[in-house]
């Protein structure tokens, strides 16, 4: 079976460890939001490339989410000592090795698809990943701060500002003329079955399906979403505030309500939504109620076969 999934971060890759376990013999490729992307002291930072990376590569530290376990702290620390402004995000000196081979690979001329291919000869993810493109897009957010409306970035207004300021816009600048990466439109229409993993729906799926010819190519695969939103909100994160930001109620069905019904010009052939929100329903989709939280692998696997029989139904 060939399976494509969509994926942010943490949502998207603590599912694809699910999968990965449902379904060891199936041929699974991840296109990768890269719209959290930054540049930061002249490096390339891919926060979710790197989430599904170490995730599925066993080397993410599971208690924050992100970032390398074991790890040590010290290079931002001496940031913080020089007052540089763009301390408050958090690099790992671990992770900072990442970066360092990024960004020679990238000054060598590969792009972000390839130099993805070589850190994951490292991490062996047993899945493919894919940038969801190689030319830069990167969100931004429109906040309102003390009555004045100005853009920052999107990491800016997550981390810094823990998207405690209002945001009246969110725009993932490039997103319009980015051309699908290497691989992603082949991988979507050899696909059998589309997921969208309980992933941001704003700046994580929703940044991918910006991407021109992807949200297309979607339209001929069946597609099936797993809830982000649990009983009216986010399991992890602050996602009511992004979809606040597009005018989407916090709930499983408004979500999904959102992706739309393939049948009907949106995405989906099936809805997953938590035992606790039974009885959302998405005009045109299959709704199916059962328990969305990634406690463990098990329960993550279950969801995945959730997925899968749903998508078989
Ligand atoms: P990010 O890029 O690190 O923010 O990660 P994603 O966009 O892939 O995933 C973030 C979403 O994962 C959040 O909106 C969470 O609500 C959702 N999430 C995290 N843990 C769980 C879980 O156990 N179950 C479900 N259903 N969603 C989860
Ligand atoms: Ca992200």
């Amino acid at each position: 079976m060939r399976i494509v999934a969509l994926a942010g971060g943490i949502g998207g890759a603590r599912f694809l460890r699910g999968l990965r376990a449902a379904a060891p013999d199936a041929d699974v490729t991840v296109v990768v939001n890269t719209g959290d992307d930054i540049t930061m002291y002249g490096l390339r930072i891919c926060p979710d490339l790197d989430t599904v990376m170490y995730t599925l590569g066993g080397g993410i530290d599971e208690v924050r989410g992100w970032g390398r376990t074991d790890e040590s702290f010290h290079a931002k620390t001496e940031l913080e000592e020089y007052g540089v402004p763009t301390a408050w995000f958090g690099l790992g000196d671990r992770d900072l090795a990442t970066h360092l081979v990024r960004r020679q690979m990238m000054d060598a001329g590969y792009p972000l698809s390839q130099v993805t291919q070589a850190l994951c000869a490292r991490w062996q993810p047993g899945m493919t990943l894919l940038p969801m493109s190689d030319d830069r897009v990167e969100t931004h957010v429109r906040v309102s701060d003390g009555g004045t409306d100005r853009v920052i970035h999107f990491q800016e207004w997550w981390v810094r500002h823990r998207a405690g300021l209002p945001a009246s816009a969110i725009v993932a600048v490039g997103a319009e003329t980015a051309s699908p990466g290497p691989g992603v439109l082949e991988a979507i229409d050899a696909a059998d079955l589309v997921l969208l993993p309980p992933s941001n729906p704003v700046v994580s799926i929703g940044t991918v399906l910006q991407v021109k010819g992807i949200r297309e190519a979607l339209s001929t695969t069946t597609v099936v979403g797993l809830s982000p939103i649990i009983g009216g909100a986010p399991v992890r994160g602050m996602a009511d505030a992004c979809l606040d930001a597009i005018g989407v109620e916090t709930t499983a069905e408004a979500v999904g309500r959102h992706y739309g019904a393939r049948s009907q010009g949106g995405l989906l052939d099936g809805w997953l939504v938590d035992v606790s929100d039974e009885g959302a329903t998405v005009p045109g989709v299959e709704v199916r109620a059962v328990p969305l939280l990634m406690t463990d692998l098990a329960a993550t696997a279950a969801m995945a076969r959730a997925a899968l029989d749903l998508a078989g139904a």
